[in-house]
């Protein structure tokens, strides 16, 4: 806090950002004013200040005029602070003596067309910032130490794939999943596009391979409970919700040599108790005590103990292997972890919602997600696709894009799923292909087949014959005796109103982010955007990380995408999540609030207001005093703008230079 105090000697540099900033206000007259600024002792300007001549001009400059600040007047600080406070440092002063003001996207972007009034703002931007630069201060990032371990949170493929390249990695991963097993919704899959290969003949060996990983702890129907600390030590919590079975690890450790599930599924045919299998959206049945499919990992059992009638016929038929515990409780765990992945996925839109479309009306209205099951070998129909109404086999059979996707009407959702297209001219190829003479429409907005080899996928099914009509369906109605279904919408093509009778309908619903990830998103301090899904650092540059330090996103949860980008975010999500963990020490940006003890009271309200939980009391010389723990503050000013007694100094937002800052604006302007 206490430095050599010297006169201000500012540079400031104006930049053109080639016709970005230049063509919309006057780069020379903000140089020509930023010169009669107190304080400025050199004012330059330059095409691209970011570029390597550009950045030398800085450099020089502090060390021919002797400067004690820099301001540069170019794009978001998001973009740039880096490059110009490394130019700083270059220079020979303190980096963060550096000070951005944002003339691009906070005033040529949206004065494109008022020249005079894009000038006159950034001559007020440069003069805010020039009277900061005149009272900032030498500051020094904090360095800390990282926990050599990573957590993944969610074990679909996007999960799984990031969990395997950190564990290669020599890291070692916790792959957290909620439900019984791994493999999300590409489990639930029968072939992917444009490809066509089985979704679980691709996915299996991951998960094999996830499941004997040396360095992946794999921690299934288990949730993450609390989350404290920061990039380098997250201490998370884990609630590993009771299963009722216990793995052979487990049974060993309770002194039952040789006992555990062993999957044999002797259980399973005892239990008197049926329920719809979600796995299977409850067209096919499992008992209380039940696995999702026959290949999960882990091959463990699990009970539902909200149907589970507790007749101990199951612990009866396990016999020596002891592996069931009726009595099982939740049970909790806290692990040391330097980074984390989000991989949360997706859930399907509750297209029940769109009235009009008829899903849980009329029986042969059905979702896609549905249609993979009933197409799939192991399947509720073993890979025949029926009507459910009769179990018939269609004839017709009309799918229906962009139900609920691209939706503005209030009830369903504005943004495109992006990989419905594409999966509905895979389910026409499928039942082309499966069902001799039954015809495939599809009732389309656009058809979207952006990926690579994904247009000739497109061309492929056109050629295999079937229909397509551009339009969005208004309404569909059931034919009471037949349960025909009728499809009536405006071929926009031909300007001619539809009706068309199909025996089944096929709804490709929108997606929306998993029930429930606001809570896990929070825990990790994520935002999201307004549609719910969680908030990237940058879409374009930084599309894996998040403005928590240390928290990367991979797969659906940050957005809808396919499989293939869902594995290549995944896959740079882990070497982002590795870089801080093979550094072994991050260091950690020196914002941080500092008490001023003799003014501090001890009355301890900012302790419960800093929503990072990073500050506490203590007692020091006989007296109470508040104790920033630094790693933990993220300045956010939250306790220094309460504190009743001032007794709080905020590094680089201190009251002075907030002061300063409002000063310039409101009293200072062009004389
Ligand atoms: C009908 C249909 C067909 C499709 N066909 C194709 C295709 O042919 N080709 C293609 O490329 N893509 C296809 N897709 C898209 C594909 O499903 C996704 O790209 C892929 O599943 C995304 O994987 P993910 O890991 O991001 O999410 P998910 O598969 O949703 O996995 C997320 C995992 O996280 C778990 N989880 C959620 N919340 C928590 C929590 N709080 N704690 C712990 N675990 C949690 C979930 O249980 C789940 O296991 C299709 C999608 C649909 C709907
Ligand atoms: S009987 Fe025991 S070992 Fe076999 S599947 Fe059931 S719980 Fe597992
Ligand atoms: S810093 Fe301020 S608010 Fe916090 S304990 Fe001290 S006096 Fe109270």
């Amino acid at each position: 806090m206490a430095e050599e105090k010297k006169q201000p000697r500012i540079g400031v540099f104006v930049c053109h950002c080639g016709t970005n900033i230049a063509g919309s206000l006057d780069v020379k007259a903000v140089q020509d004013y930023a010169r009669t600024l107190p304080g400025v002792i050199v004012a330059d300007e330059y095409q691209y200040m970011c570029s390597t001549p550009g950045q030398k001009k800085i450099d020089d400059a502090i060390k021919e005029h002797d400067l004690t600040g820099i301001v540069v007047a170019a794009c978001s600080p998001r973009l740039h602070e880096p490059t110009f406070r490394t130019a700083t440092k270059e220079g020979g002063l303190n980096p963060f003596r550096f000070e951005m003001a944002n003339i691009r996207e906070q005033n040529s972007w949206v004065h494109m067309h008022d020249y005079e009034g894009a000038t006159a703002k950034a001559k007020d931007a440069v003069r805010i910032a020039v009277a900061k630069a005149a009272l900032l201060e030498d500051l020094y990032p904090k360095s800390v130490p990282v926990e050599h371990a990573a957590m993944v949170v969610g074990a679909g493929v996007g999960g799984i794939q990031a969990a395997l390249d950190l564990a290669s990695a020599g890291i070692k991963t916790y792959l957290i999943e909620k439900t019984p097993t791994i493999g999300g919704r590409m489990s639930q899959l029968d072939k992917t596009f444009p490809t066509l290969d089985c979704s679980q003949c691709i996915l299996t060996p991951k998960m094999v391979d996830v499941g004997r990983h040396p360095n992946i702890e794999l921690h299934t129907y288990t949730e993450v409970e609390a989350v404290e600390g920061y990039i380098g030590n997250f201490d998370i919590t884990l609630r590993k919700k009771a299963r009722g079975v216990m793995t052979p690890t487990e049974a060993t450790a309770k002194g039952i040599v040789g006992g555990g599930c062993n999957g044999c599924g002797d259980c399973d045919a005892v239990c008197p108790v049926i329920k719809p299998n979600p796995f299977e959206f409850g067209m096919k049945p499992r008992k209380a005590i039940y696995i999702y499919h026959p290949q999960v990992v882990p091959l463990i059992y699990t009970i539902d103990f909200d149907s589970c009638v507790k007749c101990g016929l199951c612990v009866e038929a396990c016999g020596e292997k002891k592996a069931i515990d009726l009595n099982m409780e939740d049970s909790f765990e806290t692990v040391k972890v330097g980074t984390v992945i989000l991989a949360t996925g997706y859930d399907a839109f509750p297209i029940e919602k769109k009235r009009e479309w008829g899903y849980k009306q009329f029986d042969n209205v059905i979702t896609s997600l549905e249609f993979e099951r009933l197409i799939c070998a192991s399947g509720p129909t073993g890979g025949h696709l029926i009507r459910p109404s009769d179990g018939a086999t269609p004839k017709k059979v009309a799918f229906v894009l962009c139900a609920g996707s691209r939706d503005n009407t209030g009830v369903g959702k504005p943004y495109c799923s992006r990989f419905c297209c594409m999966y509905s001219l895979k389910h026409a190829h499928q039942i082309t292909e499966k069902i001799p003479g039954c015809q495939a429409y599809i009732f389309y907005m656009d058809i979207r087949s952006f990926g690579k080899m994904y247009e000739e996928f497109y061309y492929r099914i056109q050629d295999e014959g079937t229909k397509f009509i551009r339009g969005r369906v208004a309404n569909i109605l059931e034919d009471a005796k037949t349960k025909n279904l009728h499809v009536y919408a405006e071929d926009t093509l031909l300007g001619q109103p539809v009706d068309m009778v199909v025996d089944m309908v096929v709804l490709a619903a929108a997606v929306e982010p998993t029930q429930g990830v606001d809570t896990v998103r929070k825990m990790f301090g994520v935002s999201c955007s307004q549609d719910g899904w969680m908030l990237e650092a940058h879409p374009k540059l930084n599309p894996c990380g998040t403005t928590t330090a240390g928290v990367f996103l991979a797969g659906v949860c940050q957005g809808p995408k396919d499989i293939p980008d869902t594995v290549a975010q995944a896959e740079g999500a882990a070497s982002a999540a590795s870089i801080p963990i093979h550094m072994g020490k991050v260091e950690l940006e020196p914002y941080f609030a500092q008490c001023i003890e003799e003014k501090c009271a001890g009355c301890g309200m900012c302790v419960n207001l800093c929503p990072y939980s990073a500050l506490d009391l203590i007692e020091k010389d006989g007296r109470t005093v508040m104790h920033v723990t630094e790693a933990k503050c993220k300045g956010c000013g939250t306790c220094g703008g309460f504190c009743p007694g001032g007794a709080i100094y905020m590094q680089h937002f201190t009251t002075p230079q907030i002061v300063a800052q409002i000063d310039a604006f409101l009293l200072g302007g062009e004389q």
